[in-house]
């Protein structure tokens, strides 16, 4: 009998234990303990590691000879029901991964199906003193293999079967390596297993778990990629990929983000130590809102003061009140290294799929809403999404959508001049049109297409566009002196921006007055070179810069004494005077500082009648704004600048 054998080997176990100790350390030192799956995936390592200290102990006893029959059967015994308890977890954490938990939840079925097995040998392994069907410790004291000892192969083998069979059917849902992975452990069992049943001897199986327990970490858990080790929240890529997995499984979820609207000028004042001090504490009083509000919520950290949270639907119920708690508890100041700090916080609620229902918008929102303005109260993805100015589709899809199909269109609002009393010029100004979502604002889309490229191929669209209306003969009737064209940061860097812009000039044989380029102030302020160099060569060439949105950004008062420009635009947030008396001062002084520095003013945004008489008495050039005309079609300005100028 296999039973007979002495003196069995604890070396493999000893190393499996050295193993599970470094996993646990690590594991625990890198916070990685928040969220279903982090949990899981401990409570699967201290189950390994309390069955391999079992078996050392079991095999300590079975080695140390005669006696001891009650220690023995203990640790026998505690054993098999802690490494027979493993195989189903692992099955769980499968589910886990998949995050089709909710499905095992709401099906009783399954949970038999699942619970069944492990609860019958459960109950045989804790009868076995009594029973002998497990083991039996034999009259020379030693331990002996009972009858139904194979029971706890089959059971085992049938849970491993079951997650073969859930992996192979979720595989969509993985990369390769991850499954391979998740596969993998599978043999390493099933070889482990076959060893210990011819070799009882070779105390191997642990070990093997072990083994296993290691490349789940480093292929699946990821905890470099998944997981923020200051604050042991999610990282970006688990929770786009939480989120793509919750959208494939057609669950319904619940998203909390929470924005730190002052982070980039908190890192500024606090510095690198102090911020993430601060990130930590702020991510440490969500969880503990959370730890009674939402216990089963998955955190993420996604940088820059963004946190998220995503809801199961156990939890739903609570989400407003929770999203409340942690809205009215941020807005309290935080007391750090001495210092009070008083944060701006947004906070808003996702319903999936009730809202948003597809990874890229879901995805998308989250970081759209970073830009989303301070409103103090728990806010809602369909509230937000009402406001039209949030885009529910792909972006980048809307703008190629409408360079096909002629989506994309140049607007002209009149500029009107005080001294001339006339109108002399217009401001080029895009709109987008999409079928499905109407008008989309350029404050909307100018910034997204800016960052993955588009925006080059937009510029040249109205360059193009704006060429062409010069060049034509009801524009050269309407005496007008030049037209404004919007330059983004993205286009200014451009080597090819000043060939791009003469070629085009000549194309239509317009003299480079008749255009005027608007640069904003990031642009002029901008250390880049080709931007210094575009600008140079472009007003060498005779073309006049304007400076748009002066007062909005970052004035950088020297710079703007260095760059060759024309024209400053007055931003519209100055015109509005109303009861400021300081804002008012701003207003004279700098349009008196433009001057002296023998630039011309434009004002933009004036919308009434008080406001355009306001700034003609102090002498600005030109203005502009709904008072005078909304931006208009081609054919509109060319019909609104004949009637008007023939006053
Ligand atoms: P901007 O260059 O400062 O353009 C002025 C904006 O103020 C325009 O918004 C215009 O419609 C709006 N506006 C004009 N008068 C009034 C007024 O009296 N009251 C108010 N409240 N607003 C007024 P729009 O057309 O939505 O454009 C927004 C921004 O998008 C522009 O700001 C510009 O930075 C950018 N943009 C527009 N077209 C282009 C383009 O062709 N290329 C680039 N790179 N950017 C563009
Ligand atoms: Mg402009
Ligand atoms: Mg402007």
């Amino acid at each position: 009998m296999a039973g007979m054998v002495m003196g069995k080997l604890n070396y493999f176990n000893y190393c499996a234990l050295a193993v599970m100790a470094v996993l646990l350390i690590s594991v625990a030192a890198r916070h990685m303990l928040k969220g279903r799956r982090n949990r899981y995936f401990w409570n699967l390592l201290l189950i390994v590691t309390s069955a391999v200290v079992l078996d050392i102990i079991a095999v300590h006893f079975d080695n140390s000879g005669g006696m001891y029959v009650l220690e023995k059967y203990v640790s026998h015994c505690a054993y098999l029901v802690m490494v027979n308890l493993a195989v189903p977890v692992y099955v769980i954490y499968l589910a886990c991964l998949t995050d089709s938990m909710y499905r095992l939840r709401d099906s009783i079925p399954l949970q038999l199906v699942l619970a069944a097995p492990y609860v019958v040998i459960f109950e045989l392994i804790v009868t076995t003193p009594f029973t002998h069907l497990i083991f039996y410790i034999d009259d020379a004291y030693n331990y002996a293999r009972g009858s139904l000892y194979i029971w706890l192969y089959i059971v085992s083998a049938f849970y491993v079967s079951l997650g073969v069979v859930y992996a192979l059917r979720c595989n969509r849902l993985f990369g390769r390596g991850q499954f391979l992975a998740m596969l993998a452990v599978f043999p390493i069992m099933l070889i482990a297993l076959a060893v210990q049943v011819v070799h009882p001897a070779f105390r191997i199986e642990m070990f093997a778990h072990a083994i296993g327990i290691l490349f789940l970490l480093f292929m699946v858990q990821k905890p470099e990629e998944r997981t923020n080790p200051v604050t042991g929240y999610g990282r970006d890529f688990a929770y786009a990929s939480d989120i793509e997995m919750a959208v494939r499984n057609q669950k319904a979820i619940r998203i909390i983000l929470i924005n730190v609207l002052n982070y980039k000028a908190l890192r500024d004042i606090l510095g690198y130590e102090s911020m993430t001090a601060l990130m930590n504490r702020i991510s440490e009083q969500i969880l503990s809102i959370c730890k009674k509000n939402l216990p089963k919520v998955d955190p993420y950290y996604l940088d820059r003061g963004r946190f998220c949270l995503m809801v199961g639907k156990e939890n739903f119920a609570q989400v407003e009140n929770a999203a409340n708690l942690i809205s009215d508890m941020l807005k309290k100041d935080i007391f750090l290294q001495g210092m009070n700090i008083n944060l701006q916080v947004n906070v808003c609620i996702i319903k999936c799929p009730e809202d948003l229902n597809d990874f890229q918008s879901i995805y998308a929102f989250s970081n759209e809403f970073e830009e989303y303005e301070r409103t103090g109260k728990v806010l809602t993805a369909e509230e937000i999404l009402k406001d039209g100015r949030y885009i529910i589709k792909d972006i980048e899809e809307i703008i190629d959508n409408a360079m096909n199909k002629e989506g994309l269109t140049v607007y002209y609002q009149p500029i009107y001049s005080v001294k001339q009393k006339k109108f002399v010029s217009a401001e080029a100004l895009l709109r987008l049109n999409d079928e499905e979502y109407g008008h989309i604002s350029p404050e909307l889309f100018i910034p997204v297409a800016e960052k993955n490229g588009v925006i080059h191929k937009i510029g040249s669209f109205v360059l193009e566009e704006v060429c062409r209306f010069i060049a034509s003969e009801e524009y050269k009737q309407l005496g007008m002196e030049y037209i404004e064209v919007n330059l983004s940061v993205a286009q200014c860097m451009r080597s090819d921006l000043a060939k791009e812009i003469t070629e085009l000039l000549e194309k239509y044989h317009l003299r480079p007055d008749q255009i005027n380029l608007e640069i904003t102030e990031t642009a002029a302020s901008s250390s880049q070179n080709i931007m210094m160099e575009n600008i140079k060569k472009l007003s060498e060439g005779g073309i006049p810069f304007s400076l748009d949105d002066f007062g909005t950004g970052y004035s950088n008062m020297r710079r703007m004494t260095t760059l060759p420009l024309e024209l400053v635009k007055l931003d519209k947030t100055f015109t509005n005077l109303q009861d400021n008396p300081k804002l008012e001062s701003v207003v004279r002084n700098s349009v008196q500082m433009i001057k002296d520095m023998n630039m011309k003013i434009v004002v933009e945004g004036i919308e009434t009648e008080d406001m355009a008489k306001f700034f003609s008495d102090l002498q600005c050039d030109y203005i502009q704004g709904f008072y005078y005309s909304k931006p208009l079609t081609k054919d509109g300005f060319v019909e609104f600048v004949r009637k008007e100028n023939k006053k």
